[in-house]
This record gives structure tokens, sequence and C-alpha cells, in this order.
């Protein structure tokens, strides 16, 4: 497995790995990996002959208040998961590689971005599409793996490559959660023992919620919204928000509407959690 440091030297690779014909499938990570990563690379190993990922705790979707220089990492460990799933290179830049001191230019989206974790997230998103528009030119892939878990990033990844034509199929994977259904995420290393316990609040609900949007369609919403709320008080959560909406567009779901996205985000101690479901009606 090679590992890449440096954009160009990884563009070089990724030009002569189309230009003998191979395909390129890319995972983007920000490190500190687990098995919901190792699922999306397994996923890039069944449709490209080349699998990059890259780690990169990318500091333009951070506001200065969140755990930018908190976020953990582990590289060494990163590189052996990697390697352990076929993944054929790995990218892991500095900042200060990546990104120009004098760097003005931004890809943003205007609507889809505003709600969910945009409202408290609001730059979140704009450093996000950046960072992926940079690593689709710098490693050319022909297929991007990325997670449901951060069900409304996956959305908006969709309709970039829609809006800005990029050659780039988006694969998604499912939502990946340890023996305790709690989602995994990197950030689940900042809970105590008691807050992850009480977090299971959140995955509780996400499940509750799937039943009955299953059952009883649009109609349930108001209902599943206030059953999440509750079970996420209760266990001493502070919810950013519980939203059901129409998953192809991100707006208030109607009768029209053929799949739900149930999102949740909560905070406990000072961990903030995500956490979905997709419903198809
Ligand atoms: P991150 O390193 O948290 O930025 O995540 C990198 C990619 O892994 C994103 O596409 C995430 O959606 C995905 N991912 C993170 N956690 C999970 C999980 N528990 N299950 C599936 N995919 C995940």
């Amino acid at each position: 497995m090679k590992i890449f440091h440096q954009p160009k030297e990884l563009q070089e690779y990724a030009l002569n790995c189309k230009r003998s014909g191979k395909r390129i499938a890319l995972v983007p990570t920000m490190g500190f990996l687990h098995a919901g990563h190792a699922s999306l690379i397994d996923i890039a190993r069944e449709r490209g002959d080349e699998v990059i990922v890259s780690i990169f705790v990318n500091p333009t979707q951070f506001a200065p208040t969140e755990d930018l220089d908190k976020y953990p990492r582990d590289f060494e460990n990163d590189c052996k998961l990697c390697e352990a799933h076929g993944a054929t290179a790995v990218f892991a830049p500095q900042p200060e590689d990546m990104y120009a001191s004098d760097r003005s230019i931004w890809v943003d989206e205007t609507v889809l971005s505003k709600v969910l974790c945009g409202k408290s997230r609001p730059i979140h998103f704009r450093g996000v599409l950046t960072v992926v528009s940079k690593l689709f030119n710098l490693t050319l892939p022909d297929v991007a793996v990325f997670g449901k878990k951060d069900a409304q990033q996956a959305i908006i990844i969709k309709r970039m490559v829609r809006d800005l034509d990029f050659p780039v199929e988006i694969v998604l994977g499912d939502l990946i959660r340890d023996t305790d259904n709690v989602a995994m995420s990197s950030r689940n290393r900042y809970l105590t023992e008691d807050e992850r316990v009480r977090a299971r609040s959140i995955s509780q609900s996400v499940f509750a919620a799937e039943a009955k949007l299953k059952s009883e369609g649009v109609k349930a919403v108001s209902e599943v919204i206030d059953d999440a709320v509750k079970r996420i008080s209760n266990a001493g959560g502070v919810v950013d928000y519980v939203e059901v909406r129409d998953a192809d567009n991100l707006e208030e779901p109607t009768s029209n509407s053929k799949e739900l996205l149930f999102a949740v985000a909560a905070v406990f101690g000072t961990t903030r959690l995500i956490d979905n479901c997709f419903v198809k009606l």
C-alpha cells in the first residue's frame, strides 16, 4: 500500500492509474478509522482496481468553536486498517499542503446545507464540498464511497456531483453500529462510560421512529419527533434537532414523499452525536 502526503504526487499517481486503464475508487475520511469506515473501503474494493483512502482532518469544515484541535488521530492504526481492507493507497496531506494561504475559491451549496446540521454548523458543508472537490481533482475517482451515517452530507455531495457534472459515481454505505447500537463515530472516543450508556437513547429513538414511519408513513412524523426528543432529553442529552425530511430534497415531507430521512443530532456531555435512518414509503 502506497502512502502519499503531497497532493501533486498523489495526482500524478492517479493520472498514471487512469492512463493504464484502472478504475479508481475513493473513500474520503478524517481518520481514527473504525468498522464504519472499513465497510466503505470494502465497498470501494469491490468497485475499483485502485482504492484510495484519504485521511485528512479538514480544517475548513470546523468552526473556530469546534473540536479541530482535539479530533482523535491514529495514523499508524489507520494505515493498518486500510491495508487489511485492501486499500492500495492512503493520502494523508498536511493542511498547509492542501490550502494556499491566500486561497479564495469555495464550493458552496445554498439550499440543502441550510437545514439540519447546517443550522448549527453554518460553514461546515462549504468546507466539506470544497475539500471533496479537491479530493476528486487529486484522485480522479470513477467512484467515491460515503456513509449514510452522514446522511445530509451524502445528499449534498450527490447534488454537487449532479450540479457541477463531476464524472464520479457516488455510492453510499449503510450506517454501521457498535454492539450497543450506538452509531460508530470517531467522536465516540470523547464520551465517558456513563455518557455512552445514555447516548443509546439516540439509536433507540431512531429504531422506534423507523418502525413507526414504516408502518404509518408521513402522518406519524410529529409523534416520532416528540418521542425522540423525550427519550433523548430523559437520558440527559441536549437535542440539537430531531427532524423528518423528504430524503430526495431535504424539504418537509409530503404525502408524495417516496423516502423519508429521520435525522437526529444531540449533545451528551460535550460530544455532539448524529444518527439517522432512511425509510422507503
Ligand atoms: P469521517 O471520518 O467521520 O469524516 O467519515 C468518513 C466517511 O465515513 C463518511 O462518508 C462517513 O459518512 C462515513 N462513516 C462514518 N461513520 C460511519 C458509520 N458508523 N457507518 C458508515 N459510514 C460511516
